[in-house]
C-alpha cells in the first residue's frame, strides 16, 4: 500500500517517558533528526513512587536534564528503610570505596537519591526535548500501527492525532520507548505476560513526610507499600499486590489501600487518618516481558522491553541508562548508513551485560517476597547487620558494577 508520508526523519520514538526523552535528547545531540511522540499531553499523571536512584543524576546531567534536582522540589533521599513483621532496618546509600566496583557503566553517582514528582520530571524533560532544535515533538499522538516494507522492516509509524486523523512519519528507526504494555512491542510480536508475577499497583499521596529524607518499604503477605516524601509536606505511597486480591469495583479502591496501610503500623502512626490529597491511581498487571528488542528498523527501550518491579526503585534508573546504551548503537548504525537488527546488536550485549545481573536480583527478591518466613528473616538479618542493610541499599541505587554484584564480599569491603 502507498501512503503519503507527513515527514521523514532518522528516528521516531514512540513515548515521551524518561527512556523516550532520553534518547531523543542523545540522538539529537548527535546530529540526528528525531520526532517524539506521546498519546498525553504533558503534564500527565504516571503511577510510579517517584523515587530516582543515585545513579540517576549523572544520566540526567549527561542530557542537560541535572538542574531538575535542583530546582523542581526533588527532595533528596540519603537511604531506605524496610519494615515488616516486626523487624525494621535501614540502609543507606554509601559511596564505595573500591572504585573498581563502581558505576554501573557510568559515571559515578553519589550518594543520595532523590524523590520528585514524575508530573514534574515528565514535563520538565519533555519541554527540554520540545526546545531542542534537532526534535520535533507531537503530544497527543497515539500510534495505530508500525509501517513496514514489503520485507517487513519497519519504516515508520502511522499515528492517530488529536482529531482522530491519520499522520504518517517516515524513519529509517522507530523505537518503541511506550512503557510496560508497549504497542510497539505488540506489534512486533514479541511482547508476553508473567504469569507467576500478576501483580496491579494502586498509587495514593498523602500530607506528611516532610521531616523525612529516606523512602521505605512495607511488606506484608503478598504485598508491599512503598513511600518516598516529595515537595511540599506530601509522600507517594504504592500498595503492589497479587491480582487475585483486587477488589471488585473501584469505589472500593480506597478502603481495600486502608486496610494495608493498617498492616503496616509504622505507617499507619506516620498517616493516621488522613485521606488522599489526589484521586487514587490502581493500575496493572504489572509484568511484562519482550522475547527481542531490536528489529529491522526498530528497537525497544525502558519499560517497552519488560517491566521492573518498583520494590528496589530501579525502573527509571533502567530507562534512562538504557536510553544511553540504544543511542550509541543507533548513533554507530545511522552513520554506517544501516538500519537492520544486527547493526544494534552492541546494545543488546550491553543492556545483557549491564542489567541481566540485576533483573537477575530483582527476580530473586520478587521469589522470596512470596514466602512470609523468608521476608522475615531476611529484614530480621539486615536489621542485625546494619552494614549488609547498607549494601543491599547501595546496590539498589545503581552505582555498583554489574560484576560486582556476584561478589558481596567485596563489596561489603569496599563500603568500609
Ligand atoms: C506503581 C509503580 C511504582 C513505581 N515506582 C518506581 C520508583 O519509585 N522508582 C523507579 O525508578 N521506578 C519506579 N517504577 C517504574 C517506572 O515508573 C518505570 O520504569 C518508568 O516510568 C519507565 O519509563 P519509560 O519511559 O520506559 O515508560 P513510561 O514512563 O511508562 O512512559 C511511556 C510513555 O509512552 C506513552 N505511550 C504509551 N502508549 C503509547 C502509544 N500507543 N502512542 C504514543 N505514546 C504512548 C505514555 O503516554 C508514556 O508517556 C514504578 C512503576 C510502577 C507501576
Amino acid at each position: 500500500m502507498t501512503m503519503d508520508v507527513d515527514q521523514r526523519f532518522d528516528v521516531v520514538v514512540v513515548g515521551a517517558g524518561p527512556a523516550g526523552t532520553h534518547l531523543a535528547l542523545r540522538l539529537a545531540d548527535l546530529g540526528h533528526a528525531v520526532a517524539l511522540v506521546d498519546k498525553k499531553h504533558f503534564p500527565r499523571r504516571k503511577p510510579c513512587g517517584e523515587f530516582l536512584s543515585p545513579e540517576c543524576r549523572p544520566l540526567l546531567e549527561q542530557v542537560g536534564l541535572g538542574a531538575i534536582l535542583g530546582s523542581s522540589g526533588a527532595r533528596r533521599i540519603g537511604g531506605m528503610r524496610l519494615c515488616g513483621y516486626g523487624r525494621r532496618a535501614d540502609g543507606s546509600f554509601l559511596p564505595l570505596g573500591d572504585a573498581a566496583l563502581a558505576g554501573g557503566g557510568t559515571a559515578t553517582g553519589g550518594e543520595a537519591g532523590f524523590a520528585l514528582r514524575r508530573e514534574v520530571l515528565d514535563l520538565e524533560s519533555f519541554e527540554a526535548a520540545a526546545r531542542h532544535p534537532g526534535i520535533t515533538v507531537l503530544q497527543g499522538h497515539a500510534l495505530r500501527r508500525l509501517l513496514r516494507d514489503g520485507d517487513g522492516a519497519v519504516t515508520g509509524v502511522e499515528l492517530a492525532d488529536p482529531e482522530q486523523r491519520p499522520v504518517f512519519l517516515a524513519a529509517r528507526f522507530t523505537v518503541g520507548a511506550d512503557g510496560v504494555h508497549s504497542r510497539v512491542a505488540s506489534q512486533l510480536g514479541v511482547l508476553r505476560a508473567v504469569p507467576w508475577l500478576d501483580r496491579f499497583a494502586v498509587v495514593a499521596r498523602y500530607a506528611g513526610g516532610s521531616d523525612r529524607n529516606h523512602a521505605e518499604v512495607h511488606f506484608l503477605d503478598r504485598a508491599y507499600l512503598a513511600m518516598a516524601p516529595i515537595d511540599g509536606d506530601e509522600l507517594t505511597l504504592n500498595l503492589v499486590f497479587d491480582r487475585s486480591a483486587m477488589p471488585k469495583g473501584r469505589r472500593e479502591l480506597g478502603d481495600f489501600l486502608r486496610r494495608h496501610i493498617e498492616a503496616a503500623p509504622a505507617l499507619a502512626d506516620e498517616i493516621g487518618s488522613r485521606e488522599p490529597v489526589e484521586p487514587l491511581m490502581a493500575c496493572g498487571p504489572l509484568a511484562a516481558r519482550t522475547t527481542r528488542q531490536v528489529f529491522d528498523g526498530a528497537a525497544l527501550v525502558g519499560d517497552a522491553c519488560g517491566y521492573v518491579d518498583p520494590v528496589t526503585g530501579e525502573g527509571l534508573f533502567f530507562a534512562m541508562r538504557g536510553a544511553a546504551l540504544l543511542a550509541d548503537s543507533l548513533d554507530a548504525s545511522l552513520r554506517a548508513g544501516r538500519n537492520d537488527a544486527r547493526s544494534l546488536r552492541g546494545y543488546v550485549r550491553a543492556r545483557r551485560r549491564e542489567f541481566g545481573p540485576r533483573y537477575a536480583m530483582a527476580r530473586l527478591l520478587q521469589r522470596g517476597m512470596r514466602h512470609p518466613a523468608i521476608v522475615r528473616a531476611f529484614l530480621g538479618t539486615l536489621q542485625a547487620k546494619p552494614r549488609l542493610a547498607d549494601l543491599l541499599v547501595t546496590i539498589t541505587g545503581d552505582s555498583v558494577s554489574p560484576a560486582a554484584l556476584l561478589d558481596p564480599r567485596r563489596l561489603l569491603g569496599a563500603l568500609a
